[in-house]
Formats: structure tokens, sequence, C-alpha cells
């Protein structure tokens, strides 16, 4: 219920649901719905990525390898 709000510029889910199609929901953090959000933290402390298909390593244990952690919380807008 939350994320209703317009914002000037909706960002959408860039997680793939199939091969030709991403999610495309409004995103919650970064460019990751919520949803999506929740299977990322569930691999948190492991050191699998959570991305569909995606074989390597989150090394940092955060539910994501280093590649798309960035695509997928494409790092927010370091202005405050
Ligand atoms: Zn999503
Ligand atoms: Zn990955």
């Amino acid at each position: 219920m939350s994320g209703e709000e317009r914002t000037p510029m909706t960002i959408r889910c860039v997680w793939p649901v199939d091969c030709r199609n991403s999610c495309g929901s409004p995103a919650h953090y970064g460019h990751t719905c919520g949803r999506h959000l929740e299977r990322v933290r569930s691999m948190v402390g492991t050191l699998a990525c959570a991305w569909p298909g995606c074989t390597w390593r989150a090394w940092d244990r955060r539910g994501l390898c280093d590649f798309h952690r960035r695509v997928a919380y494409r790092l927010i807008e370091p202005r405050s």
C-alpha cells in the first residue's frame, strides 16, 4: 500500500520473470520491487545470488553477487 505516490520518474523492477520479460512492478529500492527484495533478503547470509539463473557467488553474503547487486540496486542517488 506504500509507493502509491507518483514520483517524477517511476522506476520499474528489472528482475526477470521469464526469458523475455522483466517484473515491471514499481521499484521499492534501486531497481527492485518489494517482492523481489524479499527474495534477496531470503538469500542474505549465504553465498548464493538470488538472481534467477545466476551461479555467481555473493561473496559479501548480501543476497546478490556483485554484478547483480549493481543491476538491482543501481546505487541510490548520492544526493541526500
Ligand atoms: Zn520485481
Ligand atoms: Zn548474480
